[in-house]
């Protein structure tokens, strides 16, 4: 079975990080952002796409926070009082992190091994991008199925500079055709599994799966999606995350 227009899809979600840069003791992803943990947001999110009818989360072996999030999970999915499907609805189950964020990625595939085949789509979309619009889910859907995978993504619109050693500036890069990558990224079950492992084995940290995919030969999609799809790694972006979603639904 594959999946093509109007079957239901998986969504990964990386949700094992410690949140290093943001600082705090509880990491960013249970941090509350307008009134819900972050991560909490991001699922309910997600599962307001009509395509998405099971969500795999990937946390920490020692989280101690997840099962507030579940519950919370399983009792909502209705956001701002509109109608939308509840977590009942599209499958929520958990996976166990690892190390780096494609280890957490590699789990949440591997825990679906036996549901989907290897031709299957799958989505997977970082825990600390709560504002990702549902508009743009579609459109990666729409453009990159047919191309045979890729990812959101935004243009670069400030000038970009290299550094060197000491902080000053030793070249001004062209800005042109750069692209800031985003999530979700969508990609073939079978594919992507393979590019994360093979990457792994050889030491290489792939920062988002787009990075191993290109490794293995594929050439993803760019898809544009809206700025706003931030992903929290500071104090400040929580507060700029809140502004985001209200503006949203408004
Ligand atoms: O650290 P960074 O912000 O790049 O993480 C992106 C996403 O990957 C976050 O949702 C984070 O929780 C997740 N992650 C993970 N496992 C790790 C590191 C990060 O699931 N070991």
């Amino acid at each position: 079975m594959t999946s093509t227009e109007g079957e239901g899809l998986w969504c990964v979600v990386p949700a094992a990080g410690r949140g290093a840069r943001f600082g705090a003791d509880v990491p960013k992803q249970y941090q509350m952002l307008a009134g819900k943990p972050m991560l909490l947001r991001t699922i309910e999110r997600l599962a307001t796409h009509p395509r998405i009818t099971g969500i795999v989360v990937a946390i920490a072996a020692d989280d101690p926070h997840w099962a507030e999030i579940e519950a919370a999970a399983l009792r909502t999915g209705v956001r701002n009082g509109e109608p939308g499907p509840t977590l009942q609805r599209p499958a929520l189950r958990t996976a166990t992190g690892g190390e780096q964020r494609a280890d957490s990625v590699l789990a949440g595939l591997r825990a679906l091994r036996g549901n989907i085949g290897d031709e299957d789509f799958v989505l997977v979309h970082d825990a600390a991008r709560p504002c990702v619009r549902v508009d743009d889910i579609s459109r990666l859907l729409d453009l990159a199925i047919p191309a045979g995978g890729g990812l959101l993504a935004a243009p670069l619109r400030d000038t970009l500079k290299r550094a060197d050693g000491s902080g000053r500036v030793a070249a001004t890069e062209p800005r042109d055709s750069r692209w800031r990558a985003l999530t979700p990224q969508l990609f073939r079950y079978g594919e992507l599994i393979a590019a994360l492992e093979s990457a792994c084995a050889a030491g290489i940290d792939a920062t988002d799966e787009a990075m191993a995919m290109e490794r293995a030969g594929h050439r993803p999609l760019l898809v544009e999606g809206s700025e706003g799809n931030i992903k929290v790694t500071t104090p400040d972006d929580l507060a700029l995350a809140a502004f985001i979603l209200a503006r949203q639904t408004e």
